[in-house]
């Protein structure tokens, strides 16, 4: 079988498929991709113009599932192995990785960006933060390998924050966009043992939230102290903490929704960001002071996570399969325009 790679020329150009001769040096892996998922940061690349770190042309994506085909020396033990590639692959060498912060290694390579993606048959990458997955489960959690592709970025990166939040039984979690990222970042709060609660401003997404959240709030009419005031009410009817120590994720990567976030800081309160935007916000820093309140971000997740993500996917807890929606990559080119054009609701994965 010839491997292809579909390649980006520059962005908005039809991306063309090219033929090349995957081969691993020592320590790396060659995989037949399964599935790779479209990201909002692949749109970023290819209609944004944003700039990947390695220039055109270059082959996107970073949420990638497959099988290990071969592999250079020292990595033999992956070869036949079912896998999802870590989005960003940390150098496991440096000061901050030999300390446990592989997320802000400063050799970290990622893919679709500094290492070419698995929008392709086959990827090369270093075997080092591999994640294993045991294919006999996955039948029971109603998916197949290419299906949980998405677990490198949209589970892992809110499963990251939800984690380094500290969340935990008797917590109060909202979740501020609830679309993508945010629907996982509801379904990993909740199986942490918080009690959920959904902001959006789609009555569509929020209702698709199902019983994960125990509140939805649209909040496209309504103030933030409103939502503030609607939230104290439910958490004091249900037990929980009204006034202090709530955990806000912030994921829609919107102007408007990162203000409604930090306006529902309260005291001991910790708000996670987790979507992103280039827009400014205004907001009163010294809230964080006045509250004794924390905000933390996260790039991406430590590969180290990946495997307890993937366990909460594989036990049920983090439901994926009703949010997946698995294309052909021969359309990626079409694929990309429709979920530019917000066409598509649910995670796209391309499969060769
Ligand atoms: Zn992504
Ligand atoms: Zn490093």
């Amino acid at each position: 079988m010839q491997a292809l790679r579909w390649m980006m020329l520059g962005p908005g150009e039809p991306m063309q498929a090219a033929p090349f001769l995957p081969s691993a040096r020592a320590g790396e892996v060659v995989i037949r991709v399964a599935g790779c998922g479209v990201c909002h940061t692949d749109l970023g690349y290819y209609y944004e113009g944003i700039r990947t770190h390695q220039p055109p042309p270059r082959c996107l994506g970073h949420e990638i599932s497959g099988r290990v085909e071969s592999a250079g020396a020292g990595a033999e033990s992956w070869i036949g192995r079912a896998v999802i590639v870590p989005a960003v692959i940390p150098c496991g060498e440096c000061d901050a990785c030999r300390r446990g912060r592989a997320t802000i290694c400063p050799q970290q390579q990622m893919l679709g960006n500094d290492l070419h993606g698995g929008f392709a048959t086959h990827v090369v990458v270093p075997a080092r933060g591999l994640c294993a997955v045991d294919e006999a489960r996955l039948p029971a959690a109603g998916l197949d390998l290419a299906s949980v592709s998405v677990v490198a970025d949209a589970v892992t990166t809110p499963y990251q924050a939800v984690t380094q939040a500290g969340v935990g039984p008797g917590d109060l979690a909202i979740v501020n966009g609830i679309g993508g990222v945010g629907g996982y970042c509801a379904q990993i709060a909740r199986a942490f043992g918080a009690t959920v609660v959904a902001i959006d401003v789609s009555d569509r997404k929020l209702a698709a939230v199902g019983d994960t959240a125990a509140l939805t709030i649209n909040a496209r009419d309504r103030g933030v102290k409103e939502i503030k005031s609607t939230i104290q009410a439910f958490a004091q009817a249900q037990g929980l903490r009204a006034r202090s120590e709530w955990s806000i994720f912030e994921c829609s990567g919107t102007r408007a929704g990162q203000e409604t976030a930090f306006g529902l800081l309260n005291h001991g309160a910790t708000l996670a960001v987790v979507g992103f935007t280039m827009d400014k916000v205004e907001v009163r820093l010294s809230n964080l002071m006045a509250f004794h309140a924390r905000a933390l971000g996260n790039w991406g997740c430590a590969p180290e996570l990946y495997p307890a993500a993937l366990a909460l996917v594989l036990e049920g807890k983090v439901r994926v399969a009703p949010f997946v929606e698995k294309r052909p990559l021969a359309d990626i080119n079409s694929v990309f325009a429709a979920v530019h054009r917000h066409e598509i609701d649910r995670r796209v994965v391309l499969q060769p």
